[in-house]
């Protein structure tokens, strides 16, 4: 059973420098699809050039609140840039108080804001990437009305009742490497309780790299890893855990159209390397 990466960086190094053979390992490894997620508004252009060269890869638009960039006409960029082909969501977006260093909490909120706005606008969901912000990403996803568009809490490391509510607000929940490291027994028993119906698996590729290659560099043929460890959590076999989160993903994404993995991996044009936005 094919899987789904919901969320990548193949445009960030060290992937982009070796990237045919990321993907290639990939499909090689049962990865069917892939979700290149911006942290920046230029990471499009990249982006871009890796969805030409493999149409399994699809890609979103956004401003990590870690990244400075947003401004006065972001909901206007957000929506231009939002409505290209292939583009299946917006962000990540989101709150991380975590990694504050001096940066102003109300121009992140204001930035988050303004994601939401667009995605309701363009008819698309949303990527959110919270750290240590857990009520004002509800009260925000709350006051925007983000429960008319959904999306998806990335790299889920926050506490079952945090879950509840996202689920509650028409979130899908998606689990990266993390949930495989030792330490992450109270993360596992979240991954437990989420419905099979809102549940997505993710690398956060060159993030994060899962049991066993934590450490390493991440790449999207790790997600199976991913898969393996919800599949012993949760009691069900891994294609299971494959087949309903790649079922998930499209119906989420709902503008990310399936390819043929015998057209996948296919595209000719060379990746123009660009310098990294996001470390
Ligand atoms: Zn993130
Ligand atoms: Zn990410």
């Amino acid at each position: 059973m094919p899987l789904v990466d919901s969320h990548c960086h193949l445009h960030f190094a060290p992937l982009r420098d070796d990237i045919d053979a990321i993907l290639a390992r990939a499909h090689e490894r049962g990865v069917s699809h892939m979700l290149c997620v911006s942290v920046g508004l230029s990471d499009i252009g990249p982006i871009q050039d890796i969805m030409r060269r493999d149409p399994s890869v699809f890609g979103s638009v956004g401003i990590h609140p870690n990244e400075a960039g947003g401004t006065d006409s972001l909901f206007d960029t957000l929506t231009h840039l939002g409505a290209y082909e292939g583009i299946v969501a917006l962000g990540e977006t989101g709150l991380d108080y975590y990694r504050l260093e001096g940066q102003d909490v109300t121009r992140q909120q204001t930035q988050f804001r303004q994601h939401i706005a667009a995605a309701r606008r363009v008819a698309k969901p949303l990527i959110i990437h919270t750290r240590e912000a857990a009520a004002d990403t509800l009260q925000i996803l709350r006051d925007e009305h983000a429960c008319d568009i959904g999306g998806v809490l990335h790299c889920f490391t926050e506490s079952a009742d945090f879950a509840r509510q996202v689920l509650d607000l028409n979130f899908y929940i998606s689990f990266s490497g993390i949930v495989t490291f030792k330490n992450a027994q109270a993360l596992r028993d979240v991954a437990r309780l989420v419905p099979e119906d809102r549940l997505l698996i993710e690398t956060d590729a060159p993030y994060l790299a899962p049991v066993p290659h934590r450490g390493q560099p991440n790449e999207p043929s790790y997600v199976s890893h991913v898969a393996q460890c919800l599949a012993d959590v949760r009691g069900v076999s891994r294609e299971r855990i494959a087949e309903t989160t790649a079922h998930n993903f499209f119906r989420l994404f709902k503008d990310a159209v399936p390819v043929d993995p015998a057209s996948a991996g296919l595209g000719a044009s060379p990746v123009i390397a660009t310098e990294p936005s996001h470390g």
